[in-house]
């Protein structure tokens, strides 16, 4: 049984990828934590971090290298302003020294102490392991798995327990989308109303509040900046910011001053059928631009697929509902989260281990389900419709970076869920013929069926299809 909770669905994090730098990076810091937690952090006298599987094909386009040193030196990928991270690997690497958690200097020499090895490991594709030694001797050695979503687990999972307690003092233990609807309908509950229930168990009101605030602060910020921030991403492929110059066209005369009155800029603004979709798909590319260009955004649930969740929300507030304030963006965000960890549980967040539907899909159904607001029925017939036309989306993302297909799809993704929560809307959801658990598991077979090259390892699909020197 997982206890997850709409704070694991909904991180605050660094750009480019969720399973690829957000987890490496999550992955250093327990290292350190773990070797503090056990004495030894103070007789460390060196570090050496062996990368595997698709992690070690695609990861120095997804900054894998840049998050372990990130990871090592003890940064915080919530808090540190963005601008110090190229900072700090400069440091390191013109120095060939590491801050080891913040606090101790240690020898690092990236050729010898970071290495990618093209193996994979049986346990998931995703592998990474920390070795820390003093003179001669080891003193430490872990494995961890990033396996989406900036999760990362040990083989042994040795939290399970911990996990297990926190998910039976849930009022509601929700594996499937056909439990989800049981207890709405004994209690007489929203979906949101049920989140929300099960959130007050491990928090107090004001926390959880506080803290989907920073999370849409955060969406709107990421929007905001993707919408204004010209020129090229980094990696090589030369691709330009687009999101500014949608903008540009879309915005009109109004002024604002920060992201807020941008917002209520945005209400004033005249939209018609296609307006509204080049808003849509400004926010959405704006978002992942963003987390190109390694800044930061919200994990929803993946880095790649982090423009959906807020593009959507964003339509709801400046298009559909003038009036639409936080009331309306908690509610949003809780029951987002909510599908979200539905098909982590019965599926996959990974695109290691299921391609790009596990990304965009699972996004576009999150959003789908947030945006719709009718029944709790309802609610999960849009999630599905929108994960129908995802089912074998593949991950084939161009010299391994997070650009091509990556920015654009977000956009796709966005306009599907509108689409998909529009037709929920006006369907009943009794007479549907594929239930939302039957395209969780769908999605989960389609992934154990997908070849391994179109599961983020840049090695099938657009990413051997287009030649290089044309980019
Ligand atoms: S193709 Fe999809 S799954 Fe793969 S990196 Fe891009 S957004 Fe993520």
């Amino acid at each position: 049984m997982e206890c997850i909770s709409v704070f694991d669905m909904l991180k605050i994090g660094i750009g480019p990828s969720s399973s690829h730098t957000l987890g490496p990076w999550r992955a250093a810091e327990r290292f350190i934590k773990e070797l503090k937690g056990r004495g030894r952090f103070e007789q460390v006298t060196g570090v050496r971090v062996l990368v595997y599987g698709s992690l070690s094909l695609t990861g120095k386009g997804h900054a894998t290298d840049l998050a372990i040193l990130m990871g090592l030196s003890g940064a915080d990928p919530e808090r540190i302003p963005t601008e110090q991270v190229p900072e700090t690997v400069a440091e390191i690497r013109n120095t060939k020294t590491l801050m080891l958690g913040g606090s101790r200097a240690i020898p690092f020499r990236e050729p010898e102490h970071l290495v990618f090895l093209r193996k994979f490991l049986p346990f998931h594709a995703n592998a990474l392991t920390f070795e820390a030694s003093c003179g001669e001797g080891r003193l430490m050695r872990e494995t961890y798995y990033s396996i989406g979503g900036g999760f990362v687990v040990t083989k042994q999972q040795e939290n399970a327990k911990k996990k297990e307690r926190v998910f039976q003092s849930f009022p509601f233990q929700v594996q499937s989308g056909s439990e989800l609807l049981r207890y709405c309908g004994e209690h007489k509950k929203s979906i949101s109303e049920i989140v929300w229930a099960n959130e007050c168990s491990i928090r107090t009101p004001e926390e959880i509040d506080r803290g989907l605030q920073r999370i849409w602060d955060a969406m709107l910020g990421s929007m905001y900046e993707g919408c204004h921030k010209r020129g090229e991403l980094p990696g090589g492929l030369q691709v330009k910011r687009r999101a500014p110059e949608l903008y540009e066209k879309l915005k009109g005369t109004t002024s604002y001053t920060d992201p807020e009155t941008w917002l209520q800029s945005i209400r004033k603004t005249e939209v018609k059928f296609r307006q509204i979709l080049k808003w849509v798909s400004c926010f959405a590319i704006g978002v992942n631009e963003v987390n190109a260009a390694l800044g930061r955004i919200v994990t929803a649930p993946t880095n790649g697929s982090a423009g959906v969740v807020p593009a959507v929300l964003m339509y709801y507030l400046v298009i559909e509902n003038h009036q639409g304030g936080f009331e309306h963006i908690r509610k949003f965000l809780m029951v987002a989260g909510e599908i979200g960890s539905l098909f982590k549980k019965g599926a996959t967040i990974s695109a290691a281990m299921g391609g790009c539907q596990a990304e965009i899909g699972v996004s576009s159904a999150m959003a789908a389900g947030a945006l719709l607001g009718g029944s709790p029925e309802q609610v999960l017939c849009a999630a599905e419709i929108a994960m129908e036309h995802h089912l074998g989306l593949t991950c084939d993302p161009i010299a391994g970076l997070v650009q091509i297909p990556c920015i654009e799809r977000n956009s796709m993704g966005a306009i599907k869920a509108i689409s998909a929560a529009e037709l929920a809307l006006d369907s009943d959801p009794a007479a549907a013929k594929v239930p939302f658990d039957k395209v969780v598991q769908t999605m989960w077979e389609t992934a154990r069926d997908m070849n391994s090259k179109y599961k983020e390892t840049s090695q099938g699909g657009l990413a051997v299809g287009v030649n290089l020197s044309d980019c």
